[in-house]
């Protein structure tokens, strides 16, 4: 892995006034880091695997329990290899719930390191009081608003220090694959039938009929003279 070291460029804050007293406006040619390396990867999300199941729970408990107000689940969750997969197991604590509100009554278990909440309206980001009390505490933590689940934050260990930095997840929903009595055979891609020769790919695509494979565009002088005709105002003026 190569690491170059490139000419120093001090680094000067958003729209600062240099010692020249001239106002520099940010440019990212005035923000070159001092190092330099290609081969690093950025990651700004961490994908996370979610069980369907976990859904359907949470959906499950809204019409049961908990038509307007909040509530919320603990949950397992495994990060490796930069993906977070998170289990079927739950639990439901005890807790104390209003419209815009959970307070828990009981800890989550050992082992359980993550959090689903509701919100019911249709807020589908953490709100400050999440972001303080929910997310900080848990290694992971989902959002889960009008059937879907939205958004969830990991928390991530900084390797060599007591500090952890929060990502958003790449959520992707895992749905079970059903195959009883399913003939996908029934399901047949149609094939397209092509006129071959004969017409102009430039007047059939414009006249929406059937294309050629013609490599070269055999337009006549009339079929432009149509086109402009009828597409004058998106035409180039060819
Ligand atoms: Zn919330």
């Amino acid at each position: 892995m190569a690491v170059r070291r490139i000419e120093s460029i001090p680094m000067l804050n958003h729209n600062c006034i240099n010692l020249n007293n001239q106002r520099v406006i940010w440019k990212p040619e005035n923000l070159i880091p001092s190092w330099s390396n290609s081969d690093i990867d950025i990651v700004k999300t961490v994908k996370c695997i979610i069980p369907f199941e976990l859904l359907t729970l949470m959906i499950s408990i809204e019409n049961q329990a908990a038509h307007s107000d909040e509530f919320a689940l603990y949950l397992k969750g495994n990060y490796k290899d930069e993906v977070l997969t998170v289990f079927q197991e739950y639990i439901l604590p005890k807790q104390k719930v209003t419209g815009a509100s959970v307070d828990f009554e009981e800890d989550s278990p050992v082992g359980f390191n993550g959090v689903i909440h509701r919100h019911p309206g249709n807020l589908t980001t953490f709100s400050g009081t999440d972001a303080m009390h929910i997310n900080k505490n848990y290694m992971f933590s989902l959002l889960y608003v009008n059937h879907q689940i939205p958004t969830g934050i990991i928390n991530i260990q900084l390797q060599g220090s007591t500090k952890r930095v929060q990502l958003a997840l790449d959520l992707v929903m895992q749905y079970p694959e059903v195959k009883h009595n399913l003939d996908l055979s029934n399901i047949q891609r149609s094939i397209p039938t092509y006129a071959v020769g004969g017409r102009s790919n430039f007047k059939s695509m414009f006249l929406n009929e059937n294309p050629t494979f013609d490599d070269e565009d055999t337009s006549t002088e009339e079929d432009r003279k149509e086109f402009q005709r009828m597409f004058g105002q998106f035409s180039n003026g060819e």
